[in-house]
């Protein structure tokens, strides 16, 4: 057996989020999602959570020990062994070199297959979609007022939940989280491409549009 493990690059709101959970499902791999890893801490108010809140509702990353912490307990349990679906690590320089040494030592005497999914997209639409963003906050699953708005104003589909808006999908937060990205994450486009693993998608359009150029990467 060969593991799987995919990574997802992109900018804040380009439709990982709504691509990798449904590709996590049709793969059957998980979709560690480290977004809702440390937005979970921040709901359990440990200490992790504590910390991470500081710079998550400024737009900032992170500090890179305590999310790799994180990713590399969930990376290490038994469901993640046949492969995983990564989405939101890593996003710096520094994170890639952390999730190289995750596997490394996760991966001994295992065969791996390790692909970076870029989503290419034309980042002027993208934060009107954060602000119209919205989430079950039972399940998880997500919405989007200007294009894939609930059946009943601010009720779950799937399971009846409250949709409710994330702290940090606001205008002034949501520049911050770009220029983020464009300083720490971008970088890393190149990074892979030069180690030949980079696969790239174009991501603008409908969700199924994107969903069948993903497939077309995923061998
Ligand atoms: P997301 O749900 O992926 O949009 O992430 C929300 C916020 O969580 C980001 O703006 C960061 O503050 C924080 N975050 C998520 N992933 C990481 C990461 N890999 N490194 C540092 N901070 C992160």
């Amino acid at each position: 057996m060969i593991k799987t493990e995919l990574i997802f690059l992109g900018p804040p709101a380009c439709g990982k989020g709504t691509q990798t959970t449904k590709l996590a499902e049709y793969l059957r791999f998980p979709h560690v999602d480290t977004g809702s890893l440390l937005r979970n801490e921040i709901k359990n108010a440990t200490e992790a959570g504590i910390e991470a809140k500081k710079f998550i509702d400024k737009g900032q990353l992170v500090p890179v020990e305590l999310v790799s912490k994180i990713i590399k307990n969930r990376l290490s349990k038994d469901d993640c062994k046949a492969g995983y679906i990564l989405d939101g690590f890593p996003r710096s320089l520094e994170q890639a070199e952390q999730l190289t040494k995750i596997n490394d030592e996760l991966d001994k005497n295992i065969d791996s297959k390790f692909r970076a999914i870029y989503f290419d997209i034309d980042t002027s639409v993208l934060v009107e979609r954060i602000v119209n963003r919205r989430s079950c906050s039972k399940c998880g699953e997500i919405y989007n007022l200007a294009f894939k708005a609930p059946e009943k104003e601010g009720i779950c589909d799937k399971c009846g939940g409250i949709l409710t808006q994330r702290k940090d999908d606001t205008r002034e937060v949501a520049q911050s989280r770009f220029d983020t990205y464009d300083r720490e994450t971008a970088p890393l486009v190149d990074y892979y491409k030069k180690q030949g693993v980079l696969k790239s998608i174009d991501a603008n359009g409908t969700i199924e549009e994107v969903w069948s150029r993903l497939l077309d990467v995923i061998e």
